[in-house]
């Protein structure tokens, strides 16, 4: 498992053998965050997701943890702790943070190993699913979303996450079959290669539904079939098919 720690420095090297001061206190406060992106910020949304009935502490953590203000625009960077979706371009939104938050804790119930994800997007609830399971597949179908998302994992050295730029209501036979898989964009119904794609005892947690009536449903794999089960009302954008041109 890769658990991604602050880029705080110490051992570095750079040509002249050593790391300014300042070079670190740059690095320091883009990840720790300062004002409104700060660490009592953060406290702060980890309380909201624990009042709305968030329990996995792992889950907690781990978002208490992520640097949400490196997954939007500069200009949003002060909004990026509120627990709202926000613009990420292309018509895109970040899911709003309690979201990311329930929909992991469902996916985790079955203690997933090798997880798909369909719809990366801005990467941060792709970063959120690194931090917690062995190796996250994700599928985007926006070309500079997966690039801007790709150059984020760098930076922040998750090793774990291997990206495809697809249709993902194909999900990625490749390398299925897939111990969870989670989809961050909304289908009228349930693609059925995902449901092919998806282990015996594994979880599929999927908005489904038309704008304005969309229900969160979780599917669970069994010998003989499948149960679903509807978590909440959401509103997500919708699962679209093929590339973007
Ligand atoms: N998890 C992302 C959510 C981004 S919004 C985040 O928190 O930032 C949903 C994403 O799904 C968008 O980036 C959109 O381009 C992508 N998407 C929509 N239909 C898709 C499809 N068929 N295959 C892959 N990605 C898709």
């Amino acid at each position: 498992m890769n658990h991604w720690r602050p880029l705080v420095t110490g051992s570095r090297h750079c040509s002249s053998g050593t790391v300014s001061k300042n070079e670190d206190l740059v690095m320091n406060q883009k990840y720790q965050g300062i004002g409104m992106t700060s660490q009592r910020t953060r406290d702060r949304l980890i309380q909201r997701l624990v009042d709305e009935g968030i329990k996995n502490q792992r889950v907690l953590d781990v978002i208490r943890n992520t640097p949400r203000h490196i997954f939007v625009d500069e200009a949003l960077a002060s909004r990026s702790y509120e627990d709202t979706a926000l613009p990420i371009g292309h018509g895109q939104t970040i899911s709003q943070p309690f979201i990311v938050a329930r929909m992991t804790e469902a996916l985790l119930a079955t203690d997933p190993h090798k997880v798909l994800e369909v719809g990366t997007g801005s990467g941060y609830q792709t970063a959120v699913l690194a931090q917690l399971v062995d190796e996250v597949y994700s599928v985007e179908r926006i070309r500079p979303l997966q690039e801007q998302a790709r150059r984020r994992f760098i930076e922040m050295r998750l090793g774990n996450i291997r990206l495809n730029l697809s249709d993902g209501g194909w999900g990625w036979e490749e390398h299925a079959p897939f111990d969870g898989i989670l989809v961050t964009a909304a289908p009228v119904e349930i693609p059925q290669s995902l449901l092919d794609q998806l282990a015996v005892g594994g979880r599929l947690v999927i908005p489904v539904g038309p704008r304005g009536n969309q229900q969160l449903v979780q599917v669970t794999r069994t010998e003989s079939g499948f149960d679903h089960e509807t978590l909440d009302m959401v509103s997500f954008v919708p699962l679209l098919s093929g590339l973007e041109n």
